[in-house]
């Protein structure tokens, strides 16, 4: 079949940078004119300013999100012999990051509906080796981390948060990083508040471990050519530091025009068979990623391709079967079934604040145009079903 015009893109960056273009240029040409490319004024002020939209006291700027958690992690000294509980529904680099910091990442399944780490599997999951856990923030719903902290409590472990996708993200009125804890960030372009490259930033209120942070993106060096620990290379630099400033102001707009968009979809997808997600009541959600639930989401999405809708698989393999991880003899069950079945059910609509009305209105004419001419069934109950059950597809 020929390819279709691309109506909805699944990610427009060069729409959002159009809006900013003018700002944008000047803050860029300013940073190219001072000479000043890694640390510096330009990094200090956005790290400032990030701290303060999070609620943190301190925010570290890093090269990437993935080396956040990484330095995270062993800034806190968990290392060789140390179990780190990690959600099975997640970006690869959750799990990476603490195999790089030395220690072990033991996969939790996650609640059917939330699709976050279940708190009970969690506490299952726990072993005499285990010291911490790493609740990721997916899909930029914020997780109510309270029995997270009562397992903290219970058994003595840390907690690093993974909030890559949830910049602005409150549960209730607490924003997510204003908890003081260490909390990692990922400004990979395509996320809530990307940069124009690579970057990433650790947010927390401890001064002692934000000054060791310090330390360890920068070599180990706490003074130029001293070098007090083996460290890493792990900076962010002015260039992007200051398209992050020039950013930063619009988050709040932006995650609201997500929240939007998304109401208008959940609108039109409630009682279908498309399960869209739960918008939580008095929490902000913000969107990074629209994942609804199909019980014949190849179809769909091979449906919303045609008509030219672009989508993605938010994540289409467990990282327990990953080729990475499928050899690791981890403690805890194998079989992770929630987040198993979810693998073959889940699919990602595009969602940015850039989206026009006229290409909301494409996407859902194109979703009940699905529903009506295939008659997917309802995905099936997690809870109830064993996962061995065949779906039938009405097609
Ligand atoms: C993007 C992402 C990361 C890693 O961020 P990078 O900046 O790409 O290294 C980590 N965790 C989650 C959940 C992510 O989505």
């Amino acid at each position: 079949m020929r390819n279709p015009v691309i109506r909805v893109p699944f990610v427009d960056l060069k729409a959002q940078y159009a809006g900013l273009r003018e700002e944008m240029n000047k803050a860029v040409q300013n940073v190219l004119d001072s000479g000043h490319f890694v640390g510096g004024p330009v990094l200090e002020k956005f790290e400032r300013e990030f701290a303060e939209f999070v609620g943190a006291n301190y925010c570290v700027g890093v090269a990437n999100g993935t080396d956040a958690i990484t330095l995270a992690a062993r800034v806190a000294d968990l290392g060789r012999g140390d179990e780190v509980l990690v959600p099975a529904n997640s970006f690869f680099a959750t799990a990476e990051a603490i195999s790089n910091a030395g220690a072990t990442p033991v996969f939790v399944d996650v609640d059917p509906t939330t699709f976050h780490m279940d708190p009970a599997l969690a506490e299952e999951a726990i072993t005499s080796r285990t010291a911490a856990i790493v609740p990721v923030h997916l899909y930029g719903r914020a997780m109510n981390l309270e029995p997270f902290e009562a397992l903290a409590a219970k058994y003595n472990l840390l907690i690093i948060e993974d909030c890559a996708q949830a910049h602005g993200a409150s549960i209730g009125s607490t924003r997510i990083g204003s908890s003081g804890r260490l909390t990692c960030y990922s400004f990979y372009p395509g996320k809530n508040l990307g940069a124009y490259g690579d970057g990433g930033a650790i947010t927390t209120s401890d001064p002692h471990l934000t000054k060791q942070l310090r330390i360890l993106r920068e070599h180990g060096s706490p003074a130029k050519y001293e070098h007090s620990v083996v460290g890493w290379n792990s900076r962010l630099d002015a260039l992007q530091a200051t398209v992050l400033s020039v950013k930063l102001p619009h988050m709040t707009k932006w995650n609201s025009a997500r929240r939007d968009h998304a109401k208008r979809l959940v609108g039109a997808l409630t009682g279908s068979p498309i399960i869209p997600p739960v918008i939580p009541e008095g929490d902000e959600h913000v969107f990074h990623l629209f994942v609804v639930r199909c019980s014949c989401r190849n179809e769909l999405k091979q449906f919303l391709e045609q008509k030219g809708i672009q989508t993605g698989i938010h994540y289409p393999v467990p990282l327990h079967l990953t080729g990475a991880y499928q050899a690791l003899d981890a403690p805890g069950p194998r079989s992770k079934p929630v987040t198993e079945g979810l693998a073959s059910e889940i699919l990602s609509l595009p969602m940015y604040p850039e989206l026009s009305e006229e290409q909301i209105s494409d996407v859902i004419s194109a979703l009940q145009e699905f529903i009506h001419l295939f008659r997917p069934t309802t995905p099936r109950d997690f809870m109830t079903e064993p996962a061995s059950q065949t779906i039938s597809y009405n097609i």
